[in-house]
């Protein structure tokens, strides 16, 4: 990217704020603050785009879920990494079920925020790149489709295609796809779902996944109350299965 990125930090401890701020400006990267969702939600409708949000659960007035729903509900996937408080896995999981694509616990390390920052934006890149012909892929790069009775999922552009509609995904949305699609048939325990998609490695309540695999059976089944694809397994997890049941 020749131009640098646009990062939009939303937290309310200001000198947590300032922090960021002066961190991400040493890296290259163009900065905004916002205190508060409310004013986040409208620096996000104005233009030039951000590239990626960084932002705080908790917030005065607008939490950061409200603020990251909101964001998908009028169909903006720039790619957001929350800030949760540690000790709260639930946050992670609400996070990423209001369309967060990433998250990281407070206190957390600068140089990982960094490094988690710089791959939400290489995804981004990488997703917006593919759809141009004339950039070579990455040998390193995952398969970019993967279809499924009648139903494409595109890794690249992080797009769905089932039942007549295309549906944009946010990345974690896409890595939950793919991870089933890499794993079909077999029964996968939530736990490893939570490790191994949204890397939660603390004790949690695991039910908490259901939420997210109802939204994606709205997606790809037929029927969402009687899936045929997304199958529960009871009191152990999911089992993906291509051709239906
Ligand atoms: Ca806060």
């Amino acid at each position: 990217m020749s131009t640098p990125a646009r990062i939009l930090v939303v937290e309310d401890e200001l000198h947590l704020a300032e922090g960021l701020l002066f961190n991400l400006q040493a890296e290259g990267y163009q900065v905004a603050l916002a205190g508060d969702g409310e004013t986040a939600l409208s620096l996000l409708e104005q233009a030039p785009a951000f590239q990626a949000v960084l932002l705080d659960v908790m917030l005065p007035g607008k939490d950061g879920f409200a603020v990251a729903s909101e964001l998908r509900a009028a169909g903006n996937y720039v790619p957001v990494l929350m800030l949760t408080a540690r000790g709260r896995p639930e946050d992670i999981l609400n996070g990423l079920e209001a369309g967060a694509d990433d998250y990281l616990a407070k206190p957390f390390d600068l140089s990982i925020l960094l490094a988690r920052l710089h791959v939400l934006l290489r995804r981004m890149h990488w997703q917006q790149t593919r759809s141009a012909p004339e950039q070579a892929a990455d040998p390193a790069d995952p398969p970019t489709a993967y279809h499924f009775a009648g139903r494409t999922i595109d890794f690249a552009l992080l797009e769905l295609e089932a039942k007549g509609q295309r549906i944009r995904l946010t990345l974690m949305e896409a890595d939950f796809l793919r991870y089933l699609s890499e794993h079909p048939f077999r029964i996968i325990p939530r736990k490893e779902l939570l490790e191994r998609v949204w890397r939660v490695h603390e004790d949690t309540d695991t039910r908490a996944i259901d939420n997210f695999v109802v939204r994606l059976r709205r997606y790809i089944e037929d029927e969402p109350a009687t899936p045929v694809y997304l199958k529960t397994v009871r009191g152990v997890g999911y089992r993906f299965l291509p051709a239906g049941e």
